[in-house]
C-alpha cells in the first residue's frame, strides 16, 4: 500500500473549511497556507464564497478537477455523504479528522463501518477518522490543525493519539528535533500503524521510526513486517493501554501469568522495536539514533570537567552492562602531556574545573582515536572558568573528525548552558538532562546493534507421533470438550518426547491397593475427576505413600475430602503414579494470545509459580538460543546453574523441553492454553518428568 497521495499531493480539497477562526475547519484551511503548502487548495463549503481569501466551492464536484487527497471536517453525520461524492469524483486518498465514530459507541461505531464499505468499494484510502491529520515538513504540507509545522528531519512518527501528537510537536520545537512525515491515525479504520510504518520503512527522508500506539491491528502481520523493517531502521515505540482481549479469564497458570502486555513485550523483542516508556526517552534515543553512527562496540569513554558526575557516568555504565573502555598507553601518554599534572588521565577523564575548550578538544582527539573507544559521553558543568558555547564548538569539531564513533553529551545546569545546548543538538551531537539518560542511550543502540547481528533463527525439529496427538485433540474437538484430562495430556507429551511417571487409573479402593503393589513404592494418589484442574488446592495430591495400608488409607481420605470440598464434581477414582525422585520443579507452558499466537512460558516454582511470578515468555516457534534466553531471563536463573554448594540442573535438557513444547503447539494451533507443571529437573545427564499436565483445545 503506497501512502504517496497522503504524503506529496499536488492539491489538497478541505471539505468543511470554515471562516471561524478556531474551527477545525478553518485551522486546516489556514494550516495548509502558513505551512505555504505550494499545490492548490480548495476549500469547500456551500455557505461561503472564500475561506483565508481562497475561493471556497459549494461541493467537491465544483472544484472541476479531481483532489489528490480531500480532508474531511464536516460533522459525523455528513462524512458518508462526502465519502460517496469522493467516489463519484475518484478520489483515491482521503483524510477523515472528524470525530464521533467508533470512540463514541455502537452508532459512532456504524458511522464508522459504512464509511470503510464506502472507501472499500470504491478504492479510497482512509486516514482516520478521529484524528489530527497528516504533516510532511519538507514538502510544506499542513494537512492537521495541529498548529505549525515542526522542522524537517529524519524521524518518521506515527500516533494513534492526536492530542500526543500535539505535545510531541511542541516538545520536539523546544528540543530541536525535526521530521519527515507526522501521521496521525486515530481509529485506523483503514491505514493503520503499521501501513504508515512500512512506508516509513521505504521512505529515503526516514532514518528512525517512532510513534505512540495503544493497540495493534493485526499482530501476526506486524511481527513479521516489523522485523525486516528493523533490520534497516531503528522503531522506537511508546505502547500504553491494554486493550483487555488478551485479558479474559485463563484457566491455565501459563494463561493468567501472560497478560496481554506481556505480549507486547515479547513481539517488540521478537520485531527487534525498541520500546520506549515516555516521549522524553524516545525523544532521547531518537536523536542519538539519527544524528550518531551506530556504537562499533560496547567500550565507552567519559570525559569530565567535574569528578562527581564524571563518577556518576562511570556508575551508569556499569549498572547498565556496558563496558568502561581500557585507555591505550599511547592515548593515556598523549593525555599526559596534553592535560594539567592533576588531570586524571584515566577513564573517566578529568580535564579539571578550570578546563577551557581546547583542554575538552585536545582530550576528545587523543581518546576518540584510541581504538580501544567505540563511545564517547561529554560531561559539562558550568563552573566559574567554564565556556559553554566554545567548548560546545569545540566538541562539535572533534566529532566531525571521528565520524566513526558514538559521542553523546551530558551538560549539566540551566540558562548557564542553554545556548550550548542548542550549539550541540543543531549540531548533531545529542544532548542528555543527565549522564544516566546518555547511558541509557547508549545501551539501547548497543542492544539494537546486537540484534541487527542476532544470528539467523533456525528452529530445530525432533521426530515426533504427531498422528498420536491428532487423534486425542480431534476426538476433544469434535466432542466439544475443551479440557484434555491429566492422563491424555501426557500421553500427548510423550508422543513429543516428553518422559512422565508410570501411573494408572483406580476406580475403587480395592483396585487402588492392587495397582499399588504391582507399581511399586513409593507411589503419588491423585484425585481422578474431569471436573477438578488443581487437584492440590482440595487435598487431591498425595505424594510418599509407601504401602498398601497408606494407600488404602488415603483413598478413603481423599474421597471424603474431596466430595466435601466439591459436592458437584464428578469423581471417577485416582490415579496412581510413580513418584518422581527430587528435583527442581519449574513449569512449562503456553497461552495462544488472540493476536500474536502462541506464547510460551518457563517459570520456576511449580505450584508456587503464581506467587513467585517468576516467569518468562517467548513467541513460539522457538530456536534453541531463545529457549536458554528464556531461562536465563528469570530471576531464579542462578538457582538453576547451582548455587552456594547445591547441585544444578540440567539446564540443556529444560532448553529442549521448551523446544518441543513449542514444536507441539506449533503443528497444532487448536491447542489454546497448556501447562506442564509441575516439570521435574534434576542434574546434569537425568531426564526431566512431567509430572502433571492439562491441555486445552478448541477450535478458532
Ligand atoms: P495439581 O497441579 O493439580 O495440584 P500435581 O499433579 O501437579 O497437581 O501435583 C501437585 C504437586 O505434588 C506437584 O507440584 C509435586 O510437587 C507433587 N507431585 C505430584 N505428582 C508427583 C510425582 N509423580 N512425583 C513427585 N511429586 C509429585
Ligand atoms: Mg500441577
Amino acid at each position: 500500500m503506497s501512502l504517496d497521495l497522503f504524503f506529496d499531493p499536488k492539491s489538497v480539497a478541505v471539505v468543511g473549511a470554515s471562516r471561524q477562526k478556531g474551527k477545525v475547519g478553518h485551522e486546516v484551511v489556514a494550516g495548509l497556507l502558513a505551512g505555504e503548502f505550494e499545490g492548490d487548495i480548495f476549500p469547500v463549503n456551500p455557505n461561503a464564497d472564500e475561506v483565508e481569501g481562497l475561493t471556497c466551492h459549494p461541493t467537491l464536484k465544483d472544484i472541476g478537477t479531481t483532489p489528490d487527497l480531500v480532508v474531511i471536517v464536516v460533522p459525523a453525520k455528513l462524512v458518508p455523504d462526502v465519502m460517496n461524492e469522493c467516489s463519484k469524483l475518484r478520489v483515491k486518498a482521503v483524510i477523515i479528522i472528524t470525530a464521533g465514530f467508533k470512540e463514541i459507541g455502537d452508532e459512532g461505531k456504524r458511522l464508522e463501518e459504512q464509511i470503510v464499505r464506502i472507501a472499500t468499494r470504491s478504492g479510497i484510502q482512509v486516514v482516520g477518522p478521529n484524528c489530527l491529520g497528516i504533516m510532511v515538513p519538507d514538502k510544506k504540507l499542513n494537512a492537521s490543525f495541529g498548529g505549525d509545522l515542526p522542522a524537517t528531519g529524519a524521524v518518521g512518527y506515527v500516533s494513534q493519539s492526536g492530542a500526543l501528537m500535539t505535545a510531541i510537536l511542541d516538545m520536539a520545537r523546544a528540543n530541536d528535533i525535526g521530521f519527515s512525515k507526522m501521521v496521525s491515525i486515530g481509529n485506523k479504520s483503514d491505514v493503520d500503524e503499521l501501513d504508515v510504518m512500512v512506508a516509513f520503512g521505504a521512505d529515503d527522508n526516514t532514518k528512525v521510526i517512532a510513534g505512540y500506539l495503544e493497540s495493534i491491528t493485526d499482530g501476526d502481520r506486524f511481527v513479521r513486517q516489523m522485523e525486516m523493517i528493523s533490520q534497516d531502521k531503528p522503531v522506537l515505540l511508546i505502547k500504553s493501554g491494554g486493550t483487555g482481549a488478551g485479558a479474559k479469564a485463563a484457566s491455565s497458570h501459563t494463561g493468567s501469568l501472560a497478560g496481554n502486555e506481556t505480549a507486547y513485550e515479547v513481539i517488540f523483542d521478537r520485531a527487534g522495536i525498541i520500546r520506549c516508556p515516555s516521549v522524553r526517552t524516545q525523544f532521547d534515543y531518537a536523536q542519538a539514533f539519527v544524528h550518531q553512527p551506530l556504537p562499533p562496540g560496547d567500550r565507552v569513554a567519559v570525559i569530565t570537567n567535574a569528578g562527581g558526575p564524571g563518577i556518576m557516568t562511570a556508575d551508569a555504565i556499569e549498572r547498565k552492562g556496558l563496558t568502561f573502555a581500557e585507555l591505550s598507553e599511547d592515548t593515556i601518554a598523549k593525555l599526559t602531556e596534553a592535560l594539567p599534572a592533576a588531570a586524571n588521565v584515566q577513564n573517566p577523564i578529568d580535564v579539571l574545573g578550570d578546563a577551557l575548550p581546547d583542554r575538552y578538544e585536545v582530550a576528545m582527539d587523543v581518546v576518540l582515536a584510541d581504538p580501544g573507544v567505540d563511545s564517547v559521553i561529554v560531561v559539562l558543568t558550568p563552573q566559574a572558568m567554564t565556556d559553554c558555547d566554545e567548548t560546545a564548538r569545540a566538541i562539535l569539531r572533534a566529532a566531525e573528525k571521528a565520524p566513526g564513533k558514538t559521542i553523546l553529551a551530558s551538560f549539566l545546569g540551566g540558562a548557564k548552558i542553554d545556548d550550548a545546548i542548542g550549539l550541540l543538538r543543531r549540531g548533531g551531537v545529542p544532548q542528555y538532562d543527565s549522564p544516566e539518560s546518555a547511558v541509557t542511550t547508549l545501551r539501547v543502540m548497543n542492544d539494537y546493534v546486537a540484534w541487527r547481528q542476532r544470528p539467523k533463527r533456525v528452529v530445530k525439529l525432533f521426530p515426533v507421533n504427531r498422528r498420536k496427538v491428532e487423534q486425542i485433540v480431534e476426538r476433544h474437538i469434535r466432542r466439544n470438550v475443551r479440557e484434555i484430562g491429566e492422563r491424555e495430556s501426557k500421553e500427548m507429551l510423550e508422543a513429543y518426547g516428553f518422559a512422565t511417571p508410570k501411573d494408572m487409573i483406580a476406580t475403587s479402593v480395592d483396585q487402588a491397593a492392587n495397582i499399588a503393589e504391582q507399581l511399586g513404592y513409593p507411589l503419588v494418589m491423585k484425585i481422578w475427576s474431569p471436573d477438578i484442574i488443581h487437584k492440590s488446592d482440595i487435598g487431591g495430591v498425595r505424594v510418599g505413600l509407601n504401602n498398601s495400608q497408606q494407600v488404602v488409607d488415603a483413598y478413603e481420605l481423599m474421597m471424603h475430602r474431596v466430595s466435601k470440598k466439591m459436592p458437584d464434581a464428578e469423581i471417577h477414582g485416582v490415579l496412581l503414579q510413580e513418584m518422581c525422585k527430587d528435583g527442581m520443579e519449574v513449569i512449562l507452558g503456553m497461552h495462544r494470545d488472540p493476536n500474536f499466537g502462541p506464547m510460551l512460558m518457563f517459570g520456576m516454582g511449580g505450584v508456587t509459580v503464581e506467587v513467585l511470578k517468576d516467569v518468562s515468555f517467548c513467541l513460539a516457534p522457538v530456536t534453541s538460543q531463545e529457549a536458554y534466553d528464556m531461562l536465563a531471563r528469570t530471576k531464579a536463573y542462578q538457582l538453576l546453574e547451582g548455587v552456594r554448594g547445591r547441585e544444578g540442573v540440567d539446564i540443556g535438557a529444560i532448553a529442549e523441553g521448551i523446544q518441543r513444547l513449542s514444536q507441539l503447539v506449533t503443528a497444532f494451533p487448536d491447542i489454546q492454553e497448556m501447562d506442564i507443571n509441575p516439570f521435574v529437573v534434576g542434574p546434569e545427564g537425568t531426564i526431566p518428568v512431567a509430572v502433571d499436565a492439562r491441555i486445552s483445545v478448541e477450535k478458532k
